[in-house]
């Protein structure tokens, strides 16, 4: 019998609950304790921590981690909290999470090429007008970030019909029928280019901040923005004022840099804004546990651990 593995999170009671029975399910083998439940030795001899923004004080008090894997996708909370000191940290890659996330990514990109802003202005003001109808095919759709998120979508949005553009860090393969373009001098090409831009970018040093006065001046006028990635990855201050000057027709934000969204948040009530709760892409607990599984698997029979996220790079 291995030494038990930490769950470390500030889930809700029924939350942690429902990950404990889904990690015990996919992995029978092994025993997952949580923090307040291990007794001093039983900490020291940990290897394994499975987390949900864990509080950082419990995490130190694990002397002999080996590895952390986060339940979730995004890590730049974890990164900060942990600092360069950390054990590696392995992160949530998970195909039913892409699956979900380029569902929302098509579902939103349809409520825009299908004009359902511009609609429901229209049913508010009793008014019966038909716009004109824009194929997929005439739709540039660009996606900031081509990673495990980025790619899944980008390929369910080709399958659409829509023209995709996709932008990275570096250059690298990209999937059939998708543009691509990289690093700082790409990113002008690719918000020329689309009529739709979907931010699935990780929050990092480098992106905080980046869709900004410049970037939405840079994007065709009118274009649409999803922001499904980091908050603070959009300046709010001038996603507004962009907005008011038409230079974007709408943005769906289904992530912001206070979650959630303080009710005196100007966003909430902006026209040309639909606010989601931070809904795009959950974490599904059996196939996260699965994910688990496999990564816990593979350490107990090589010793080796996953590819874990560059602390340096922040993602
Ligand atoms: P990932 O696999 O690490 O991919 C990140 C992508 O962003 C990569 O293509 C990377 O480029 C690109 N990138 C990073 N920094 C860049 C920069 N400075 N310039 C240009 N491109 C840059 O991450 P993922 O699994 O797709 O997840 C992406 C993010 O989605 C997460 O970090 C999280 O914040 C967010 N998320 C949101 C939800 C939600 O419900 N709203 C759910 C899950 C995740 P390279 O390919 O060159 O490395």
């Amino acid at each position: 019998m291995s030494e038990p593995i930490a769950f470390l999170g500030n889930l809700d009671p029924d939350e942690e609950a429902e990950f404990l029975a889904a990690l015990a399910t996919a992995l029978p083998e092994e025993t997952f304790r949580p923090f307040r439940t291990l007794t001093p030795a039983e900490r020291a001899a940990v290897r394994i921590a499975v987390v949900a923004n864990p509080d950082p004080a419990e995490v130190a008090l694990l002397p002999n981690l080996a590895w952390i894997h986060s339940l979730w996708a995004g890590v730049e909370r974890l990164v900060r909290d942990l600092g360069t000191g950390s054990a590696p940290i392995v992160r949530l890659v998970d195909p039913e999470l892409a699956r979900t996330m380029a569902e929302a990514v098509l579902a939103w990109t349809y409520y825009l090429q299908r004009d359902m802003p511009a609609y429901r202005r229209q049913q508010e003001a009793a008014t019966w007008r038909q716009l004109p109808y824009r194929p997929p095919g005439e739709v540039g759709v660009g996606l900031l970030g081509l990673g495990a998120l980025g790619s899944a979508a980008a390929e369910r949005l080709v399958q659409a019909g829509f023209r995709v553009a996709a932008w990275s860090r570096a250059p690298k393969p990209v999937p059939v029928g998708v543009t691509g373009f990289s690093g700082p001098d790409g990113l002008a090409g690719l918000l020329a280019a689309s009529d739709i831009v979907v931010c699935l970018l990780p929050l990092t040093g480098e992106t905080r901040g980046l869709l900004d006065a410049g970037r939405f001046a840079a994007m065709k006028p009118g274009a649409g923005l999803i922001n499904f990635g980091r908050g603070a990855i959009v300046e709010t201050e001038a996603l507004i004022a962009a907005l008011d000057a038409g230079r974007v027709s709408h943005a769906v934000l289904d992530v912001f840099p206070v979650e959630p969204l303080p009710p005196d948040s100007a966003l909430w009530r902006h026209p040309g804004v639909t606010v989601l709760p931070h809904i795009s892409g959950p974490t599904t607990p059996g196939s996260a546990a699965a994910v688990v599984a496999g990564n816990v698997r593979a350490y107990r029979a090589t010793g080796r651990i996953p590819a874990a996220v560059d602390v340096a790079r922040g993602y």
